[in-house]
């Protein structure tokens, strides 16, 4: 009897440019490619386009939090603080974030319609180094050639070995988003950004928040300054920040509820547990061995300053290779491997890029802090503007709000500045193109702002520079 034959190798389509991964990053690249006159294929495994930042972190998350801003603050300017959790309409903020995904992926799918980009549903894994094979949800194989090869397929939650992540009781940065209810209670594992985010957007909502951490402080790699606010305002809200504490292990209680054990014998029983401890690189599947490829020790794709890996004609862009991980490098990172691959000149590199974390209140940084300044210069002059002092702050019933105009130590250049509070991530604009510009302290001190705006903290931070400068003449005689 002779063998069954194999199934016939599909005959692979031909284009300059294939794209693995729908999320930010490989859509500006794919965008980016045919705006340069050249055939674009994107290849997306999941049914939408947008990738984690429209489907799971960026918009669900800063969705969810615009609804925590608006009900906390009604609370707040009505007087009403407690017991406000039970008249949530929860299932309302949850389709309140499927309308706005949906309207982010329609036009997402618009504007790689309009330039030409073809879109194939399925799972990518390289055959060779120029050639991907790809699994359609039917189960159906195609195989695509490309010169230029952009993995853009980003990151997902990683899932420590002590914590049992069985998403109903233990729940990670994508299934929390699956929650119909508010939880009484609910234990944050980790204090970076993520966790601090939904920590704050919760404690907001009217849950008891706890968050435990190893670090003394949450978000750690801030000023202190600014976390200080931030822990105010969290605790105000109800929540507890337990610092310096190892975590053993994480227990669901068939009786109900989750122990998270602590070394030393504590403990902390919440109703669920949400665990923000970081995110690994989604190379699984890829068969990256395939195209001559290996994720570093990290797990990461390592790449040049044009975002090309080991193998030339294979970039790889946004979380896949790494911190800072976000969808606005993301994107620019795609943009700039797809210059750099059509032989396009390189876009002038953005020295001063902003941080901008979506807790409550908002947190925001440019350019170097007070101690990166008193670091490389040998000292720093410092111009504050607190949100309480400024008429909007008053209207916006603002009380951890501050701005921080960060001097070298004349008082005059501007080297950074900081802010937090409601606005803050739009507020930090203004630095940052003042930075870009070369523009000093004086120009701030000499502009006049719209009143009543938080914008005007920054001519008052200025003019607090422009005080400390002259107390500064008068003291030397
Ligand atoms: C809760 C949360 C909040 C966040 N908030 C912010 C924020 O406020 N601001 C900000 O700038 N960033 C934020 N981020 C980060 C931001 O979402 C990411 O940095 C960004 O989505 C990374 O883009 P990317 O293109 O690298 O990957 P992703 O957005 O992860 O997209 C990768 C895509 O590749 C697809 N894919 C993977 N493997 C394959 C394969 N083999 N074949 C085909 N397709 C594949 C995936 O299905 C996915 O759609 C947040 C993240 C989270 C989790």
């Amino acid at each position: 009897m002779s063998e069954p034959s194999a199934a016939p190798m599909p005959v692979p389509m031909l284009v300059q440019m294939l794209v693995i991964g729908g999320g930010p990053g490989g859509q500006k690249a794919a965008v980016q490619a045919a705006k340069g006159g050249w055939s674009v294929l994107l290849v997306e495994r999941e049914l939408a386009l947008g990738g984690e930042c429209v489907h799971r972190g960026t918009i669900p998350s800063k969705t969810l939090r615009e609804s925590a801003r608006t009900w906390s603050r009604w609370k707040r300017l009505e007087g009403r603080e407690a017991n406000a959790r039970a008249e949530l309409p929860v299932a309302q903020l949850m389709r309140r974030q499927a309308e706005v995904r949906k309207g982010h992926e329609s036009f997402l799918a618009r504007q790689l319609a309009r330039n030409g980009i073809e879109v194939w549903r399925g799972h990518a894994r390289f055959v060779s180094p120029h050639e991907v094979e790809v699994k359609s949800p039917d189960g159906s194989l195609r195989r695509v050639r490309a010169s230029t090869i952009v993995i853009a397929t980003g990151s997902r939650p990683r899932h420590p070995a002590e914590v049992p992540i069985d998403h109903e009781h233990v729940l990670d940065s994508d299934s929390i988003l699956s929650l119909i209810y508010l939880p009484e209670s609910l234990t944050v594992l980790g204090s970076g950004v993520i966790a601090c985010e939904y920590a704050s957007i919760f404690a907001a909502l009217g849950v008891r928040v706890t968050v435990i951490d190893k670090g003394e402080r949450p978000l750690g790699f801030l000023e202190r300054e600014l976390t200080e606010r931030f822990l105010a305002s969290f605790e105000r809200q109800g929540g507890r920040f337990l610092g310096k504490r190892t975590l053993e292990g994480v227990e669901v209680d068939p009786l109900g509820g989750v122990r998270a054990e602590l070394a030393g014998g504590e403990t902390v029983t919440s109703e669920k547990v949400f665990c923000a401890l970081g995110r690994v690189a989604q190379v699984r599947g890829l068969a990256l061995e395939a195209a001559g490829l290996a994720p570093n020790a990290r797990g990461l794709l390592e790449v040049d300053r044009h975002g090309r890996t080991a193998v030339p004609h294979v970039y790889a862009v946004g979380d896949v290779i790494g911190p800072p991980a976000l969808a606005a490098t993301s994107m620019e990172q795609g943009r700039r491997a797809a210059r750099h691959a059509l032989g396009l000149a390189e876009a002038t590199a953005c020295e001063f890029t902003p941080i901008g974390i979506y807790t409550l209140p908002e947190i925001s940084s440019v350019g170097w802090t007070e101690r990166e300044a008193i670091e490389r210069l040998g000292g720093a002059r410092v111009g504050r503007a607190r949100f309480e002092e400024l008429a909007r702050g008053e209207i916006e019933g603002e009380r951890d709000g501050l701005l921080k105009l960060v001097a070298d130590p004349d008082g005059r250049k501007l080297v950074g500045a900081q802010a937090v509070g409601e606005g803050a991530n739009e507020l930090i604009h203004v630095a940052q193109m003042a930075l870009e510009a070369g523009l000093g302290v004086d120009a701030f001190a000499d502009s006049i702002f719209n009143f009543p705006t938080l914008a005007e903290g920054y001519l008052v931070a200025a003019l607090d520079l422009v005080g400390q400068r002259a107390k500064a003449l008068r003291a030397a005689g």
